[in-house]
């Protein structure tokens, strides 16, 4: 069960073996699990594709416009990567044993899209059916694989009574979109987490000690920039850097200071960003004082070091900062497997290469001890420190 693929740079150490969690992993669901799944009022407004009179295929989500679907033309691992991310998990097994991991959290594939109708009814049905599937998938492998429930906060109150499902049906953490709407197209006022309507959600995600993840690609369309340079607009822009602002919503908004037990995790975001957004956090405290509102006995940065965590996969600034916002007790690794930005299956070389300078007990906790104890995997009692 355990690796000694991941890297042996600690000084004097000949082989160094570690427990590893990929914190952000990734499961292709059955091509037909909402269409068999789901509530059949809801059935004909299911993201679909449509073919043109002229072939084109187009994505269709409701309230959002058609996307034109093209042909990639993957190849060598770029295509390995497209086919794998299995939902046997046997296979999941063999794929983990190439890289080195030996405990994954698990997040939807297609699902990501889950967020997207601007209808919250709409949002809450589709989240059920992962909630069904994923946990039964996994049933049996609970020290290896933790899928996570997802869950959609535009219904509070649908949110709060999917939360306790999900806890009874034995999940280990909530995923919620990184804007309350998730990827639905924006309305004239977008509810943000700091507003009072969610305080009965983070009680009852607080009551199932669960801790929520927000993991990139559910805050805005991912997909708003086309053309020139839309391809790296959209990830760094409309994908990775939308994750700053749950983070401030939640650190400077006395959301925290109200529910001192619940943990949050921004969910392949990176880690580089987080220094300088609680600095600036504070700084806005201290500098707009007289607007500030409430006065907590905490700074914003206190909170994240109190109850937030950031999971990156390669990412040598957030390593170069990581004392700005707790260190390595906050950071946790992920490879994204099997997604064409993540670390799969190269994962030792990259963390040799940005973590190789670090003391083996902070790698420790970087790479699996900070995830066994937010998602309760067992570690073996000779991993469990440096
Ligand atoms: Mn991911």
């Amino acid at each position: 069960m355990t690796t000694t693929a991941a890297p042996a740079s600690a000084p004097g150490a000949i082989e160094q073996r570690y427990f590893i969690v990929s914190a952000d992993c990734h499961v292709a669901e059955p091509p037909d699990l909402w269409e068999t799944r789901i509530d059949g009022r809801f059935r004909s407004r299911l993201p679909r594709i449509e073919v043109d009179a002229s072939g084109q295929k187009w994505s269709v989500v409701e309230g959002h416009r058609p996307v034109r679907v093209r042909d990639l033309k993957l190849e060598g691992e770029d295509l390995e990567r497209s086919k794998a991310g299995s939902r046997d998990p046997e296979e999941r097994l063999r794929d983990h044993a190439r890289d080195g991991i030996d405990a994954e959290v698990i997040y939807p594939n297609r699902g990501l899209a889950m967020w997207a109708s601007p209808d919250p009814l709409m949002q809450a049905a589709m989240c059920r059916v992962w909630n069904d599937w994923a946990i039964e998938l996994f049933r049996g492998y609970e020290q290896r694989m933790a899928p996570v429930a997802a869950v959609a906060p535009a219904d509070v109150e649908g949110a709060v009574a999917e939360v306790q499902r999900a806890a009874k049906l034995g999940y280990r953490g909530v995923f919620l979109p990184v804007q309350p709407l998730g990827t639905a197209p924006p309305t004239e006022r977008r509810p943000g987490y700091h507003l009072p309507q969610f305080e009965p959600l983070w009680t009852a995600i607080e009551e199932t000690g669960m801790p929520i993840s927000f993991h990139v690609g559910t805050g805005k369309d991912p997909r708003t920039a086309s053309g020139n340079g839309g391809a790296v607009i959209n990830y760094v822009v409309h994908a990775l850097s939308t994750a700053i602002e749950p983070v401030v919503q939640l650190c400077a908004s006395g959301v925290l200071e109200r529910h001192p037990r619940l943990r949050f995790v921004t969910v392949e975001a990176g880690i580089g960003w987080l220094a300088w957004t609680l600095w600036a956090a504070d700084e806005g405290y201290h500098k707009h004082h007289w607007a500030v509102s409430p006065r907590l006995p905490l700074l914003p940065s206190e909170y994240f070091k109190r109850q937030g965590w950031a999971t990156f996969g390669d990412d040598p600034m957030g390593i170069d900062t990581m004392a700005y916002f707790g260190g390595a007790e906050k950071i946790l690794w992920g490879n994204d497997y099997p997604h064409h930005e993540g670390t799969w299956p190269h994962s030792a070389e990259v963390i040799e290469r940005t973590m190789g300078h670090l003391p083996i007990v902070d790698r420790r906790k970087v790479l699996g001890l900070n995830a066994a104890k937010l998602y309760g995997f067992n570690v073996p009692p000779e991993l469990q420190s440096a």
